[in-house]
């Protein structure tokens, strides 16, 4: 197994763009034992910008969106001599082929994704982009710049595969990282453990499944921040202040989430949009919390940190998905923010495991679930010393930021949210 992603950046293939276009769209593949597609899109409106050959069976077309995005459509061939390119599936070798082991195994991964993630003779995983652009991608320098400082808490990254756009800017295609095996995300592990905990003496208790994990959290946080803040090649110079009107714009994004919130949540769900109208005022009281009259610290930040994104193997824990948070627009995702946004999150997080547990219990074990939040949001925050007001406003706007992900995207979610704003505010 290479240890190098196969090539960086590749230009278009003017040839082949010209061939893809008589013959587009691509076509699925109807085979459902091979398995689904790397994207689903709609792809008969618009027609490939460019496409990046990869050899003699694989290329990946780049369609062109509103906002300077390209959409990423791997493609492959059954043949060399075979002229009909199809979109590609996990198992036909792409993935392989990029990974520089043409030969290794291939298969999907089940877990829910933003991506499509491709696991490559079991040592290394290659992230496929839905979408990429316009900016170059946050993970990309993200974790070349935490490899070159020595954070090891994440898979070791294996580099990515690059397209030059038309305005000059490194896209990634897809992402190589090391694969762990038996690796399971936070939504598994740390909801077992809660589940295990509240249910005591009734289950065995096999691995290490102590369920009080907010100072082992707390401390890999405290080490990735660090590493954040630490100059490399790729960031020299990491620490940066936000100026006033920085934070006024984060204050006016968090009323407009709210905003949101409660208008979505009201129509879809009137039940729980009148006890989100009964606890508005104390809300908005935090989110008003952000300070505009002196200037606040803000560093790179992993940018959608929650407890999903902590993967337990049996190296330890492993931190993944430096894309930032797919459901927010570039300002949201902004490289440098209050090292508080990544708090705000995982304590959010963390308190909406205790709401899982609690909606599979029945309710049976509220007391027990409400200390186990208490203690692991005291025993995750106890090291890392954050701004009281802005990781306030920032948990604010993240209960708001998860009603309205749950209301345009998963409505059977809002529970969660919903539970954690009343126990907080109610
Ligand atoms: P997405 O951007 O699609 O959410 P992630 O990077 O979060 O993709 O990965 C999705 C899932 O893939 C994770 O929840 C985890 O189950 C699995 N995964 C990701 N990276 C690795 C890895 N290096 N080793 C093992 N499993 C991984
Ligand atoms: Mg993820």
């Amino acid at each position: 197994m290479t240890d190098r992603l196969a090539g960086s950046s590749y230009p278009s293939d003017a040839g082949l763009l010209a061939e893809l276009r008589e013959q587009w769209p691509p076509t699925a593949e109807a085979d459902a034992a091979i398995g689904r597609g790397y994207v689903a899109p709609d792809l008969a409106a618009s027609e490939p910008a460019a496409v990046v050959r990869l050899g003699d069976r694989f290329a990946v077309a780049l369609v062109a969106g509103p906002d300077g995005s390209f959409r990423v459509v791997p493609l492959a061939r059954d043949a060399v001599l075979v002229t009909t390119w199809r979109q590609a599936v996990p198992g036909d070798g792409l993935s392989a082929f990029v990974a520089g082991v043409p030969m290794a195994s291939e298969r999907a991964i089940e877990a829910d994704q933003t991506n499509t993630s491709v696991v490559v003779g079991e040592r290394a995983i290659v992230k496929w982009f839905g979408r990429s652009g316009p900016a170059p991608s946050r993970a990309t320098g993200l974790t070349a710049h935490l490899d070159a400082v020595g954070f090891r808490e994440m898979p070791q990254p294996l580099g990515a595969l690059t397209w030059a756009s038309p305005t000059g800017v490194e896209l990634t295609l897809a992402q190589g990282d090391a694969f762990l095996p038996e690796a399971r995300d936070g939504w598994e592990w740390a909801v077992e453990r809660l589940e295990r905990h509240v249910n005591h003496g009734q289950t065995l208790c096999a691995a290490d499944c102590d369920p009080w994990i907010g100072a082992r959290l707390g401390s890999l946080v405290v080490r990735l921040h660090a590493a954040l803040l630490t100059p490399s090649s790729v960031i020299p110079e990491p620490a940066a202040i936000a100026a006033p009107a920085v934070a006024a714009a984060w204050r006016d994004a968090g009323q407009a989430t709210l905003n949101e919130a409660l208008r979505l949540t009201a129509e879809q769900d009137p039940e729980a949009g009148a006890a989100l109208a009964a606890i508005e005022d104390a809300v908005r009281a935090d989110l008003d919390r952000l300070p505009l009259d002196r200037p606040v610290a803000i560093a790179p930040v992993h940018g959608d940190l929650h407890v999903g994104q902590v993967l337990e193997w049996s190296g330890g824990l492993a931190v993944i998905d430096f894309d930032g948070n797919p459901a927010l627009g570039a300002a949201a995702n902004a490289l440098r923010q209050p090292p508080e946004r990544d708090l705000a999150q995982m304590v959010s997080s963390l308190d909406h495991v205790g709401q899982i547990v609690d909606q599979r219990s029945a309710g049976h074990a509220r007391q027990i679930i409400d200390a186990w939040i208490a203690r692991t949001r005291r025993d995750f925050l106890a090291t890392l010393d954050p701004d009281p007001a802005l990781l306030a406003a920032f948990e604010a706007e993240q209960e708001c930021r998860e009603l309205v992900y749950a209301a345009r995207f998963l409505p059977r979610w809002r529970y969660a949210p919903v539970a954690t704003l009343r126990a907080r505010y109610g």
